[in-house]
This record gives structure tokens, C-alpha cells and sequence, in this order.
């Protein structure tokens, strides 16, 4: 008889995440003899860990907060957007060798697919492993795209941030702190919240406030999806903008690393269900 698959998500905290929900149900969708566990592990062990779980059988990980870099160098191979991007949220194990991807950048470009062609100004605040994965989609995706800024708390982090993507894609690039970007009376087609402003202790806050940054078309994108809304996207609705809130990009992140490891789709029905269901 065939052995059950094993799957896990790596990482510190754990308590939060909704992964093993969205991939068991995966699971028992296809019928599939497999389970999906959480790894939760102390940075301070991270390496001894890593050298235990390759011993094991494993069919493959989701790595999340805070070792979507320091995967990497554990990896036996490195798909080339994971390599470019340099985080690895997603791994497959192939003949005991391990295979790193990145499917953030995916999953958040799925919700603003068919607005994509018309962003042609940009802002992107925090400049952290999610911030990464989101300049590079708009570079890939963002056609019309003709100035991209980083606004983060730390500006050295923008900076190397820009750094990165100024050798991918020729663009006006601008790199702020967030009180200055604050103070700005700009407009943008889109504004990311990358940083975790608005979940957990922070609940209560926003990375910047929206009056004078949005037009009528306006798309205002949190990657928390725990509030559904944070301060910031209740701000964007009052003021008209389009409001995406980060379950969206869990759950196509989610289908995209599902597709790595088993090639299946999740399809429109399981998705349906895990919107209505993950998000409580
Ligand atoms: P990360 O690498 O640790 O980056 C965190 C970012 O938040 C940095 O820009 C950091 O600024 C900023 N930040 C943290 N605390 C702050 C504070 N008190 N004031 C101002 N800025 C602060 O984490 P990440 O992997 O990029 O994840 C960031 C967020 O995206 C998290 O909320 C995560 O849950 C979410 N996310 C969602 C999805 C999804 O599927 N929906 C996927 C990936 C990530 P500094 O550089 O100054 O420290």
C-alpha cells in the first residue's frame, strides 16, 4: 500500500496560519491520502531542525515568517523566479532532494489580474520578504508601470529593495520613509500594504493615511487578511478606492505550491468554499 504523503508548513509563530485547513481540505477534495502538518520551529534551531526533516519523508513544505530567506541556502535547488525574488515560500521534495519556489508573487497578482494593464504609478509599503515577491509581480505583470516607490519604516530596506529590482525592469523609482510618505499629496493606480501594520498588537494601526493618495480608480491591496478589514482598507472604502483584502493571495499562493506538488488545480468550487470557510 501506498505510504500517506506528508506535507508541513514551516515556521515561527504557526498558531495563525491557516494553511493546514486550506490544504487538508484540498486533501479530502481529491481523495487524496495525505496530510498536512505544522513545523513550528525556534529561529535559534532552525539549522538542526532543517538537517532532522531531511532525514524524514516528506513530499513538501510551505515556509512562511521569518524563513523565507533563510531557506534558501538549505535548498538543493532553487527555481529561478524563487532564486530572483530570494525568498522560497514553497518546497518539493523529489528524491529526497529539495526544491524551492516562490508562489506569493502568483497568488498576489490573481485578485488584480484584469486591472493590471492600467497601474502606471505605484506604491508598495514595507520592504520585507512579501514586498519583495509583490515589486517583482509588477514588474513581470504591471505593462503600463512607469514609477514604482518604496515606502518603509527602514529605509535601508527599501533601498536594497529597489536595488533589486532597478536590474530587472528600467522605471522612475522612488524609496520614502513612511512619514513621508504620509505627508505626500500624490496619487497612485495602486497601493500595497506589505508591512504588518494592522494585525495582531497592531490591529489598531496603518501604515499611512489614504486622504489625498487615491483617485477614483484606485486599488488599495492589504496582504493581512486577519482583520478581514484593517484600519487602512476601512479607510479605502470610505473613501471610494477598491478594497482587496490578503485571503485572496493566501488561497491562490496556496493553489499555486498545491500545483508544484500534486498537479491539480484547486478549480472554482474549492476555491469558493475556502473563501467563505478560511477567512472566519
Ligand atoms: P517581513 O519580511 O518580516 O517584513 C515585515 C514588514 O513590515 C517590513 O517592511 C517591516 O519594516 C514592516 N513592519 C513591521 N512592523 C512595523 C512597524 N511597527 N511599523 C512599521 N513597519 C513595520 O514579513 P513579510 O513576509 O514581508 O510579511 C509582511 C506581511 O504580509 C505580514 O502581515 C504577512 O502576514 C503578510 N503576507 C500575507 C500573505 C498572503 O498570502 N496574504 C503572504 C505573505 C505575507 P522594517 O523593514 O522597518 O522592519
Amino acid at each position: 500500500m501506498a505510504e500517506k504523503q506528508r506535507f508541513a508548513i514551516l515556521g515561527f509563530p504557526l498558531e495563525h496560519s491557516r494553511s493546514p485547513q486550506i490544504h487538508q481540505r484540498a486533501f479530502k477534495t481529491f481523495g487524496m491520502d495525505a496530510v498536512y502538518l505544522k513545523r513550528e520551529i525556534p529561529p535559534e534551531k532552525f539549522e538542526r531542525e532543517i538537517s532532522r526533516l531531511k532525514e524524514e519523508n516528506w513530499r513538501g513544505f510551505n515556509v512562511t515568517i521569518p524563513f523565507k530567506e533563510k531557506i534558501l541556502p538549505y535548498l538543493d535547488e532553487v527555481h529561478p523566479v524563487a532564486r530572483k525574488i530570494g525568498a522560497v515560500n514553497t518546497i518539493l521534495v523529489r528524491d529526497k532532494r529539495w526544491i524551492g519556489f516562490n508562489t506569493d508573487w502568483q497568488g498576489f497578482l490573481r485578485p488584480i489580474e484584469s486591472a493590471l494593464s492600467r497601474f502606471e504609478r505605484c506604491l508598495i509599503l514595507g520592504a520585507g520578504g512579501a514586498a519583495r515577491a509583490v515589486g517583482f509581480a509588477l514588474l513581470q505583470k504591471a505593462s503600463a508601470l512607469q514609477e514604482l516607490t518604496v515606502a518603509n519604516r527602514t529605509l535601508s530596506r527599501a533601498n536594497a529593495l529597489v536595488d533589486v529590482l532597478q536590474a530587472n525592469r528600467k522605471l522612475q523609482y522612488r524609496v520614502l520613509d513612511l512619514p513621508s510618505a504620509d505627508q505626500e499629496h500624490r496619487t497612485y493606480d495602486l497601493i500595497v500594504n506589505t508591512t504588518a501594520l494592522g494585525m495582531g498588537a497592531m490591529k489598531t494601526m496603518r501604515p499611512l493615511d489614504l486622504r489625498g493618495k487615491c483617485h477614483e480608480h484606485t486599488v488599495v491591496y492589504d496582504l493581512i487578511y486577519n482583520p478581514a478589514e484593517t484600519v487602512f482598507l476601512r479607510q479605502a472604502r470610505m473613501l471610494g478606492a477598491s478594497a482587496i483584502n490578503g485571503l485572496p493571495m493566501l488561497i491562490f499562493q496556496a493553489e499555486e505550491a498545491f500545483k508544484i506538488w500534486t498537479g491539480q488545480p484547486f478549480g472554482e468550487a474549492l476555491v469558493r468554499e475556502l473563501t467563505e470557510t478560511v477567512g472566519n
